[in-house]
């Protein structure tokens, strides 16, 4: 039999760190042996590749991938990223982790994901629309508002949503808007959707921040990120009278004693990039020259001595060359995976707390959730209505995991997952398993 070629080795598998969690979780709580063997294997998984014509007329043929996990719970649910890395190892363990997700903030749906082999830097936006149409024509069977929901991730935004909606409606002869969500409010997209992760992360740090030792005016946070879930957090975090020490971007990082402004930030910010529709470009650490503050690196922002870290751009930020350099008192994950596994164990012998991605930076599907709610019966929230029932979402569920991980003794991050995997496994189990089966009567 032919191997698939995933582009990535045995050892470096995120899928297999994500199984090693999930064993974990299980060791925690009554489980058929048979469920957790079951959530071992995606439901589905899709290659499919997609010809795109260039604009000078030439053919590149791009790969892509959907993965839907589970889909137990309800629909199955997750982004779509570009990205030249994107690989099927990486789309199932998000698949995986989305399955996760979607349970730890008790929202109706299952876990999926989608990738394509792609690097939009190198594309036109023409190219990109294209592209974007034939990922939908090739997985169109695959997914629907009662299958499987695809949003944006990495390199993918609303704009690139509303092509795929649209492509999807002209397959399928109908409007159907909520098949895919995170679309422009203009085509069914939720009051909200663009803030909704960072504003989801700042009502976790506002639930747990007693727990946390957490103190307005006092405790001092750093942001690594500007973009879309940090920017939102950063600036509630801000009004709350939080000290925002340290704000960075993929060019490097601002520090400043006193605190910084974060509006003041982003008004620079917006007013020097260039104005492109897809892509966020232009750096923060140029945005406050004159300013009492000072420039450092993307690692010394990570270093820093502060109350709460907060990583919002990129995986693997923290990991087992820096770990031991980390002095934060508290990690707020508001990127997917920015604490590698293997230093996560380390930061929790240390004492430091970790709240998990699948809870802090929920608040993005959480919102996803209300938009296909707010599709399928046609009647619009506004945005005070969205982020009031966000609150109420994830405050609730914040509770719950803190809660679980006093009562095992356990990381957040395990919590979270117990939490994730105990719904999961009732709904699986509701079905019937082997411990039932073999009763012949009932
Ligand atoms: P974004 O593109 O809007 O922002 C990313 C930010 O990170 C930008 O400010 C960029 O300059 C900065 N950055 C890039 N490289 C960097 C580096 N080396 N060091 C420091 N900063 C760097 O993306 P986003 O939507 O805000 O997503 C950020 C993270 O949050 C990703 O891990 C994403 O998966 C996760 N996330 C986002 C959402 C969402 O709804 N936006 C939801 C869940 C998770």
């Amino acid at each position: 039999m032919r191997k698939v070629d995933t582009g990535v080795s045995e050892e470096q598998s995120i899928f297999r760190d994500a199984l090693e969690r999930l064993d974990l979780a299980a060791s925690y709580i009554d489980i058929s042996p048979e469920i957790v063997e079951r959530l071992k294997h995606p439901k589905r998984t899709l290659m499919v590749s997609i010809p795109v014509r260039k604009d000078d007329g030439s053919l590149e043929v791009f790969r892509g991938y959907r993965v839907q996990y589970d889909d137990t719970r309800g629909p199955t649910k997750g982004g779509i990223r570009y990205h030249p890395q994107a690989n099927l190892d990486e789309v199932k363990a998000l698949a995986f982790w989305m399955t996760f997700k979607c349970a730890a903030v008790n929202i109706p749906f299952g876990g999926a994901k989608g990738g394509v082999e792609v690097d939009p830097k190198k594309l036109s936006r023409l190219e990109i629309e294209r592209l974007s149409r034939g990922y939908i024509e090739a997985i169109a069977e695959f997914i629907g508002p009662d299958t499987d929901i695809p949003a944006p991730d990495v390199y993918t935004n609303e704009m690139i949503m509303g092509w795929m909606a649209s492509q999807y409606n002209i397959i399928k002869r109908s409007n159907l808007p909520s098949v895919i969500t995170g679309k422009p409010t203009t085509l069914g997209g939720s009051e909200g959707r663009a803030e909704a992760t960072g504003r989801g992360g700042f009502y976790v740090a506002m639930e747990l921040e007693k727990r946390l030792g957490l103190k307005p005016g006092e405790s001092r946070v750093a942001v690594q990120g500007f973009g879309n879930a940090a920017y939102p957090f950063a600036r509630l975090m801000a009004e709350e009278g939080y000290m925002i020490v340290a704000i960075s971007d993929s060019q490097g990082a601002i520090y400043s004693d006193y605190g910084l402004d974060v509006e003041a930030i982003k008004r620079y910010k917006e007013e020097t990039r260039n104005l492109e529709a897809v892509y966020f470009d232009s750096s923060v650490s140029e945005s406050i020259r004159e300013a009492d503050h000072i420039h450092i690196s993307n690692e010394e922002l990570l270093e820093l001595d502060v109350d709460l870290l907060v990583p919002a751009a990129l995986e693997n930020q923290i990991n087992l060359e820096n770990v031991h350099r980390i002095r934060a008192k508290n990690i707020l994950e508001l990127a997917n995976g920015p604490v590698a596994s293997d230093a996560d164990a380390i930061l929790f012998d240390r004492g430091i707390r970790v709240i998990p991605d699948i809870l802090a930076n929920a608040g993005g599907v959480v919102v996803s959730y209300f938009e296909w709610v707010q599709n399928r019966t046609g009647h619009y929230w506004t945005e005070s209505a969205v982020n009031e029932r966000l609150a109420a979402i994830v405050k609730r569920e914040a509770d719950i995991i803190y809660r679980k991980s006093e009562e095992k003794g356990v990381s957040l991050r395990t919590a979270a997952c117990i939490v994730a995997l105990e719904r999961i496994r009732d709904a699986i189990a509701s079905k019937g398993t082997y411990e039932f089966f073999k009763q012949s009567r009932i």
